[in-house]
């Protein structure tokens, strides 16, 4: 193995697109991935994203330069990732939507890169979407559209090859050797190896990780189960549609791949030891959102978290390992009903089957902002982590955002919003989820 600059723990889609960026500026890099690129979030995810269109958002810079990157991945990186810029269609069915809508335009507004959105009366939008057959009251289309994640996960992978960054698959970072301020060694269960600078991109382990640096991220992770259905015919629905209990995009190969909707999320919080750290945090949240995320006691993700606990204690030195090849419970009974209600939307669906389900589990930070810059108390040990069920929203501005840290000291984008330390302070958990 080479002498890295740079380690990046986490070969998801930031841990992978932030190696990219390094390698551009000529930082050798190795990422190291306990399972394969993807496995976790990235590979799993609806990948919807925000894309250029009207007037950029000045107070949004890290989402405008998302937006932009995923317009140009294709071009300059060299791969197809199926970009989908057909908009997002926010469909409004009684009074309730339209209360959430009016709290969620204002985040909107303030957040996404490229904010416009125009409001259709059911007529005009069966006009525009015929797909549409139901009863709904109104439209709100935005910006966007999605991209493939398995296909985005494919191409980081070969630009990887392509440009001599190091991938380091089935192994685990366990922790890390450190003098005064600085990360001198990272250890892993292939050895330890020095390096120059650490990038923590570790989903929903990152936490366990700044633990071990000294900084504690509070996190709530969630599962959130998926379906797909078998292959329908192109067009089936426009770009990426969201009902209160439903969120569903097309992929290239026919099916639609279907999560919670905007107010009925169907997420599921698997009880865990790990919560009873942060109860005070995150309580009264849960309490709010009581309708929405719904506990679980799950055996097989205690049972996970037990071996890596056993396993660490076993190591005697302070290390932490991870469960690998972890499969989140899948939970297709809900999911069968969000298909019943897409197909209210678009009869075609009506004679649609799930063909697949699978869960995957997001990092939620209290704020719903991802934690990005240096780990407070460290020089040379950056975190890119609680993306909060957005990665692929803010993920490239994100990774562009540390790379320039790393090789620059400052970043173009503005990361005031998201510096580590602000976790240090009183959170204040938003209203909505998603
Ligand atoms: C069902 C679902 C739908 C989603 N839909 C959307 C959407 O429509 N739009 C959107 O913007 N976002 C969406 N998201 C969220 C988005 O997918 C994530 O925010 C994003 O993928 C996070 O990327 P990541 O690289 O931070 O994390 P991950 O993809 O989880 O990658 C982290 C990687 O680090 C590895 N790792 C962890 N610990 C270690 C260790 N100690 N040593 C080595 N490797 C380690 C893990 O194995 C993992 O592969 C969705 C997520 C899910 C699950």
């Amino acid at each position: 193995m080479l002498q890295p600059d740079v380690v990046v723990i986490g070969g998801g889609l930031i841990g992978l697109l932030t190696a990219a960026e390094l390698s551009e500026r000529d930082v050798k890099v190795l990422v190291i991935e306990k399972d394969d690129v993807g496995f976790e979030q990235s590979g799993r995810s609806v990948a919807a994203v925000n894309l250029p269109g009207g007037e950029p958002n000045e107070r949004a810079p890290l989402l405008r330069a998302s937006a932009d990157h995923w317009a140009s991945f294709e071009e300059r990186w060299g791969y197809s990732i199926d970009l989908n810029s057909e908009g997002w269609h926010i469909v409004i069915t009684d009074d309730e939507d339209y209360e959430w809508l009016e709290v969620e335009r204002a985040t909107w507004q303030a957040t996404a890169g490229y904010p416009e959105t125009e409001l259709l009366d059911a007529a005009t939008a069966r006009e525009r979407f015929p797909q549409f057959g139901g009863e709904f009251l109104t439209v709100d289309v935005r910006h966007g559209g999605h991209v493939d994640a398995l296909m985005v996960m494919r191409a980081l992978r070969q630009v990887a090859e392509e440009r001599g960054i190091e991938l380091l698959c089935g192994e685990m970072v366990t922790g890390f050797d450190v003098e005064g301020d600085r990360v001198v060694a990272v250890r892993t269960t292939a050895g330890s190896l020095s390096s120059e600078t650490v990038v923590i991109a570790a989903g929903i382990w990152t936490p366990d990780l700044c633990d071990q640096l000294g900084f504690h991220i509070p996190m709530q992770r969630v599962r959130a189960p998926a379906v797909e259905t078998g292959p329908m015919p192109p067009g089936t629905i426009p770009g990426f549609v969201r009902g209160s209990r439903f969120g569903a995009k097309q992929n290239r190969n026919g099916t639609i791949r279907i999560t919670g909707g905007y107010r009925y999320s169907g997420m599921l919080h698997d009880l865990s030891f790990r919560d009873l750290r942060d109860l005070k945090i995150w309580v009264p949240a849960l309490w709010q959102n009581r309708k929405d995320i719904s506990f679980r006691l799950n055996p097989s993700g205690l049972r996970a978290e037990l071996v890596a606990k056993l396993a660490a204690v076993r190591s005697r030195n302070g290390s932490c390992f991870f469960p690998q090849r972890y499969e989140p419970p899948a939970s297709p009974r809900d999911r069968f009903r969000q298909l019943e209600e897409l197909a209210r939307l678009v009869p075609a669906l009506r004679e649609a089957r799930v063909h697949r389900s699978f869960s995957g589990v997001i990092d939620l930070i209290p704020d719903l902002q991802p934690v990005l810059g240096l780990v407070p108390d460290t020089v040379n040990a950056y975190v890119a982590g609680g993306f909060s069920g957005h990665g692929y929203m803010s993920g490239p501005g994100a990774c562009q955002a540390i790379a320039e840290l790393i090789t620059t000291g400052a970043s173009s984008i503005d990361l005031e919003p998201f510096r580590p330390e602000r976790l240090r302070g009183s959170l204040k958990m938003r209203e909505q989820i998603f």
